[in-house]
């Protein structure tokens, strides 16, 4: 990684959503530290955790989810707040103007009735109440052209009026334009043709460069993850497993699961017929006992039942939990 220089640091963070079955054990303990200008991908299969992570990050957990322990610290301008304990008015306006968050399907949240133009606007006063319209025409111009849009056609548009690809790099823009440290995005490609996903896929790479941003790409496809991060957390049944540069990742995955994932990805190894990893992921209710993973694990051993591998670093920068690497 060329900067080490940490923008979040979430420490022990686990959360529980109330459910008529019991509490869903939806992150636990999760351990991670995130380095400024890094794009990091966070995979796992659909209900995993990744999109809790994000929504405990940004503070918009839903009513029933509680937040059992853990704190999530942001390093901003040579101070470090837990964004979890910070006072939520100021939280606020960490919101956007630091930490921006483009939901999954985030095409779909656009008013129907405000036209591209309004829509800049209305995020730019909520923050900053006198900056002047055509101040933030001027900057919405700038953000549209680098997510590849014409600005002209787009800023008079409403929203039917663009294609999916369109609207998601409309969202693209509207998270940028504060020029936040962070970005989060969940899903950005999901449900978009492939011509689209691919532009947006280039495109992610060039922001960042140009808006020096962190970028968080929640993802369940590794093909996504392979165009744009420079680093993988592969999640597994609310916890980490994995962790990663993007190279270690991808040419010496360590985790079963990880493999499993990697196998289910047939271009990365040219086979047409789809294999997927065997077994469902687990009910999170009722975690399965010891490794979460081994009731699908083809390595398991008997001490997988039992006991749970902690995550641990085998290779710099490369940590593992599996008891396969521990000696
Ligand atoms: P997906 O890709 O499907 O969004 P994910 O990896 O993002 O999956 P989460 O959405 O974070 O996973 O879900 C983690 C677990 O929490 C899952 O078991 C899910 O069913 C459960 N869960 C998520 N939201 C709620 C909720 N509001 N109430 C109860 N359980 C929830
Ligand atoms: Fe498989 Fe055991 Fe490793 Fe879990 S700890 S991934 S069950 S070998």
């Amino acid at each position: 990684m060329s900067n080490s220089e940490l923008i979040l640091s979430i420490r022990n963070l686990t959360v529980k959503y109330r459910s008529r079955r019991g509490y869903v054990n939806a992150l636990r303990n999760i351990n991670l530290d995130i380095y400024r200008n890094e794009a990091i991908g966070i995979v796992g299969e659909s209900g995993s955790g990744k999109t809790t992570l994000a929504l405990a990050i940004i503070r918009q957990l839903p009513n029933n989810a509680r937040i059992v322990s853990g704190s999530i610290i942001f390093y901003n301008d040579g101070n470090k707040v837990d964004l979890l304990t910070m006072n939520y008015n100021e939280f606020r306006h960490y919101l956007w103007e630091k930490i921006a968050f483009v939901p999954q399907g985030a095409m779909n949240s656009l008013n129907p009735v405000l036209k591209i133009r309004d829509h800049f606007i209305e995020t730019v006063k909520a923050h900053n109440p006198d900056a002047s319209k055509e101040e933030i025409v001027r900057k919405a111009r700038e953000v549209l052209k680098i997510t590849l849009l014409d600005p002209d056609r787009v800023l008079n548009s409403y929203p039917h009026q663009l294609s999916g690809g369109m609207k998601q790099r409309v969202m693209i823009s509207l998270a940028l334009i504060l020029n936040p440290a962070v970005i989060i995005m969940d899903e950005p490609t999901s449900s978009l043709d492939v011509v689209s996903q691919k532009i947006i896929l280039q495109n992610l790479k060039d922001i960042m460069r140009m808006f020096n941003v962190t970028m968080i790409i929640i993802t369940h496809d590794m093909g996504v993850v392979a165009e744009v991060a420079n680093r993988v957390v592969v999640m597994y049944a609310g916890k980490i497993m994995e962790v990663g540069d993007v190279e270690s990742i991808f040419y010496n995955p360590l985790h079963p699961y990880t493999q499993g994932l990697l196998k289910a990805v047939p271009k990365l190894r040219g086979e047409t017929e789809l294999y997927s990893i065997p077994g469902e992921p687990p009910d999170l209710v009722n975690p399965p006992s010891g490794c979460s993973f081994h009731p699908r694990c083809p390595f398991a051993m008997d001490m997988c039942t039992i006991n749970e591998p902690s995550l641990k670093e085998v290779n710099k920068g490369h940590l593992v939990a599996c008891f396969k690497y521990e000696t």
